[in-house]
């Protein structure tokens, strides 16, 4: 059915607006008129709990709030009479009262949206004083996220966002009038709740109430420590939103300015997380394989995105059995650095840190994990190390935006840097790997070479167009020379649970399912650049897509260093070998 179009005054002009759509989306995507708002987000978050997007509207007594009243035929609206402006200061300067004054120093002070909207609304200062009696203590019980309480203003849109996009529903207000804040249930802290660690919360709250967990100082620390050897490795979404930080365009392919401005950094060695990328399909695509020809339990799921596997471990942990053993890229990486590159270098692993970029708020809950010290047993005897010894397969976990901001303190001119390549070993990959960092990625590259290992063919077409594209839930068939493989790949953790309530029902029709926790992959993770451009996913996607193009080795088992690392060390995918250091087991947290 058509939708009717109504037509609507807004500040004496006419527009056409479609029925049912609020006076904020009229206003902002029709007549070019930015309404103020902090806590609206399309179709997620349209509570009105600013009271910042106030109008007035013909016949109205009262101001009206943007993001919740919908167009009406012949609505005459005004968006900035001298009431209009003079609520909305009212209310910024309420919410301004109880806030902190330490904007020199908060984490989002750049891209601060209160701090941006109270600029915008001209309040230059703050009549009223604080009603609050004390300051809340923060929240540090995440591995990954830290909350401060007084920064917060009720916005909800957190809230809306774990709720209705992950479906994991970890915070909530809490108290009533004055004494309101978000917190968790029993005011537990985010490390003791449901919490999978994505941040997702962290990319869509306005104001520095939520941040990840610093680890800057401590990577400082090690990259000034003589006696270690620090080498970074970084994941394949980093390189096409690490640029925006420094102002380069949404999409920009920033692979080897990085490269350049992490070794200029100090780190010994520039790696890419994109080998264990590859290295994951090869262990991956054999376990498939092992599994349709062995009857094992099926569908086998994708088990590289640490918020998804938190979330299987808390609310599906009677199908955990479905979801593949491998470890994460990221965990991958450690390991093989600190055993078999350590090994082959002559250096000692209790020397080696292990630093991680990550578009991810999750991998630096994951690297904590206590399954994730598989270097460290691999030595333990060979070494005769003490237990006290023991030492994680990675140390430090940055996401995209920390990285920028060691770019930034190390005074690099990030435009300007030549491009440089990664080093060797470790790092050549393909492009099966580089689109491991969108949503269907991880699952195109498994079918490249899940394909040529059953059939033994060549794949003449490598481009699986079907699971590409920001769908929450995609579905192909794929035809294996006469075997039919149904696949599905899922983002975000709400649709996940929609394929995993179908398995627990044992109706799911599928042989393979990709699921990323964050809304796009990877490219949309928690630890990414924090932008407002409602097209930056596509952006930095086609970026993804385009440097699989143009790399010359576009398949994993393709990959002459993955090859080598087999004939050295591994012998073959889903060796005995491989499977200590390379696979991992999970846990039942729905209790804990
Ligand atoms: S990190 Fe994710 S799961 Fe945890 S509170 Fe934020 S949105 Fe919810
Ligand atoms: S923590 Fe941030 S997103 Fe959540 S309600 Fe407070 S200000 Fe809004
Ligand atoms: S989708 Fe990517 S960024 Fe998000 S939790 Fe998973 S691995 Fe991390």
């Amino acid at each position: 059915m058509e939708t009717r179009l109504l037509t609507v005054k807004i500040n004496g002009r006419d527009y056409q607006v479609p029925e049912g759509i609020s006076i904020l989306k009229a206003a902002r995507d029709y007549a070019g008129i930015n309404v103020p708002t902090l806590c609206y987000l399309e179709g997620i978050s349209e509570e009105g709990a600013c009271a910042l997007c106030v109008v007035e509207v013909k016949g109205a007594r009262n101001l009206q709030r943007a993001c919740v009243v919908k167009v009406a035929e012949g609505m005459e609206v005004l968006t900035s009479t001298p009431r209009v402006r003079d609520a909305r200061k009212l209310n910024m300067e309420l919410l301004l009262a109880n806030h902190p004054k330490d904007c020199f120093t908060c984490d989002k002070s750049e891209i601060c949206e209160l701090r941006g909207l109270a600029a915008d609304l001209g309040v230059r200062e703050v009549e009223f004083t604080r009603t609050r009696k004390e300051w809340l203590p923060f929240d540090e019980t995440s591995l990954s996220l830290v909350r401060d309480p007084n920064k917060c203003v009720l916005c909800r849109r957190c809230i809306s966002v774990c709720a209705k996009i992950q479906s994991v529903n970890a915070i909530d207000v809490v108290g009533r009038s004055s004494d309101s804040a978000v917190s968790t249930f029993f005011n537990a802290g985010l490390g003791n709740v449901e919490c999978v660690n994505c941040g997702q919360c962290l990319q869509v709250c306005p104001t520095g109430a939520i941040t990840e967990r610093d680890e800057i100082p401590m990577v400082w620390k090690a990259l000034g420590d003589a006696d270690k050897v620090v080498v970074v490795q970084t994941a394949p979404a980093v390189r096409v939103a690490i640029g925006e930080e420094f102002g380069m365009p949404g999409g920009t392919q920033a692979t080897g300015k990085m490269a350049a401005a992490l070794r200029r950094m100090g780190f010994a060695k520039v790696f890419d997380t994109d080998f264990t990328a590859d290295l994951t399909i090869m262990e991956e695509g054999y376990e498939l394989i092992g599994r349709l020809k062995n009857g094992g339990t099926l569908p086998l799921i994708t088990s590289c995105s640490p918020g998804w596997v938190k979330f299987a471990e808390t609310f599906f942990p009677k199908v955990l059995d479905h979801v593949s053993s491998c470890k994460s890229p990221q965990q991958m990486f450690g390991t093989v650095t600190k055993t078999y590159w350590a090994e082959k270098m002559g250096i000692d692993p209790r020397k080696v840190v292990v630093v991680s970029i990550m578009p991810c708020t999750a991998k630096k809950f994951e690297k904590e994990r206590p399954e994730m010290k598989s270097a460290f047993h691999y030595w333990k005897d060979k070494m005769g190390l003490r237990d006290d010894e023991v030492f994680n397969d990675v140390d430090y976990v940055l996401t995209t935006r920390e990285a920028a901001q060691m770019i930034r303190e190390a005074g690099l001119d990030f435009v300007h840097l030549p491009d440089e390549d990664f080093d060797k070993p470790l790092g050549e990959s393909t492009g099966a790997a580089v689109i491991f960092g969108a949503t269907g990625g991880v699952m195109e590259a498994a079918l490249r070479t899940a394909y040529e290992v059953v059939t033994g063919k060549t794949l003449a077409k490598l481009d699986f167009m079907d699971v590409r594209g920001l769908e929450g839930i995609k579905a192909t068939d794929v035809d294996l020379d006469g075997t039919t493989l149904k696949v599905a790949v899922a983002n975000g953790l709400g649709n996940a649970r929609v394929l995993m309530e179908q398995i627990e029902r044992g109706e799911s029709p599928y042989h393979f399912i990709e699921i990323m926790c964050c809304p796009g992959g990877c490219l949309g993770g928690g630890g990414q650049p924090i932008s407002h451009d409602p097209d930056i996913k596509k952006k930095r996607a086609s970026a993804i897509y385009r440097e699989d193009a143009g790399k010359p080795i576009r398949k994993s088992h393709e990959n002459s260093e993955v090859q080598q690392i087999y004939k050295e060390f591994f012998g073959e995918p889903n060796s005995e070998k491989a499977h200590h250091l390379l696979h991992t087991e999970y846990c039942d947290r729905s209790c804990k």
